[in-house]
């Protein structure tokens, strides 16, 4: 049935194993993300032979359903007051920058039965989430500590995701520093130092990584073969263990140019056009319900994306040394952004290899 993403298990092992061993090189461990494929627990398991120490997801549905592992899960999206009961119910530990969530944290630990682990995260320039003031921070330290089922086990920070900042080791040593400060403060020892994403394995792939981090959340890269500082694909890693397939629906020799006065698109946009005269265009049925079509690659190289709707994907098939018949299915790797969509759409089936 298509469309469908096609997964390579045996990619993603390997990677997860390459990197984890780079990361360990620098005393650095691995939490992995499993949110762009919605924590499917085959992969999960390709993770867990790859050799991370903990799942991290942003979204509680996803923790839920890796419940039956025995690894620990981080919630990697500052919690919602409406969830704190399924935080403390699925996450071992929570990424957390608001002293009243952290209360209410405790709160509903403290009902469960449990310890809650909360890691700090700080704001280091690319103003998503985090403490942006140092001292800020250290005050809620000093009510952190007073909370008896929360166990403050360290900082992190993120980059690269809003402000674009690039990880450095400049901007990961002020965590650092930050995290001794702590420690000095309240005499306590933090283990800790979540030193970012995909785009701080960069740091590791360039031989820049500092000392004091000790742990990176991990998703693209493992999954795509992906630094995101920059956007490139490292030497060594797999990059398509993601295959996109759909099907060809109408396969017609028209125009290029459309006929008629030109209002809006299907989404609102005055579209432009170029005349190239007559394609051979070919109509596939998957849409932005389903992808993003901007992060679409078609793997042969001589398709062309032309554009889409919402279950509808153009490709000009004009200059193509393959002969495509109505019925041929066509095949792209996905960007993360197609890759979290195609994952989550329910109408997109999902086949392991
Ligand atoms: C998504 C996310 C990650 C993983 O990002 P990748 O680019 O996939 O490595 C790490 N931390 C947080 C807070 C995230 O939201």
């Amino acid at each position: 049935m298509y469309p469908k993403v096609k997964v390579k298990l045996k990619g993603i092992e390997e990677n997860t194993r390459i990197v984890c061993e780079k990361c360990k090189n620098y005393g650095i461990d691995v939490t992995g993300v499993t949110k762009a494929f919605c924590a499917d627990e085959n992969i999960a398991e390709a993770l867990i032979s790859g050799g991370v120490r903990a799942f991290g997801d942003s979204r509680v549905l996803n923790l839920k359903k890796l419940n039956t592992f025995n690894m620990e899960k981080w919630l990697i999206r500052i919690p919602m007051e409406s969830e704190i009961s399924d935080v403390i119910k699925y996450a071992d530990v929570s990424l957390n920058s608001e002293i009243k969530t952290i209360r209410l944290l405790n709160v509903e630990a403290e009902k469960q039965d449990k310890i809650h682990k909360v890691v700090l995260m700080v704001d280091l320039g690319d103003l998503r989430e985090g403490y942006f003031n140092e001292d800020d921070l250290i005050n809620d330290v000093d009510k952190i500590l007073q909370f008896n089922r929360i166990d403050l086990i360290g900082i992190g920070t993120n980059l690269t995701c809003y402000g674009g900042i690039i990880p450095t080791a400049e901007n990961l040593r002020r965590l650092v520093l930050l995290k001794e400060r702590i420690e000095n403060s309240f005499n306590i020892e933090l283990n800790v130092v979540s030193g970012g994403n995909s785009s701080s394995y960069t740091l590791i792939e360039n031989g820049t990584m500092i000392d004091g981090i000790s742990n990176l959340r991990l998703g693209e890269v493992i999954l795509l073969g992906r630094e995101t500082s920059y956007g490139l694909y490292i030497d060594g890693l797999h990059q398509r263990n993601f295959i996109l397939q759909a099907q060809i629906v109408e396969l017609k020799e028209k125009p290029s140019y459309p006929i008629g006065e030109i209002g809006m698109d299907a989404f609102g946009n005055k579209p432009e056009f170029v005349d190239k005269g007559v394609m051979k265009r070919g109509i596939l049925a998957v849409g932005k319900q389903d992808i993003d079509i901007e992060g679409l690659t078609p793997i042969d190289s001589q398709v062309k994306i032309l554009g889409g709707s919402s279950d509808h994907l153009l490709v000009d098939l004009t200059n193509t040394n393959a002969i495509y018949k109505l019925g041929d299915v066509i095949s792209f790797e996905m960007d993360y952004s197609a890759l979290l969509k195609a994952m989550t759409s329910e109408y997109v089936f999902k086949e392991i290899i």
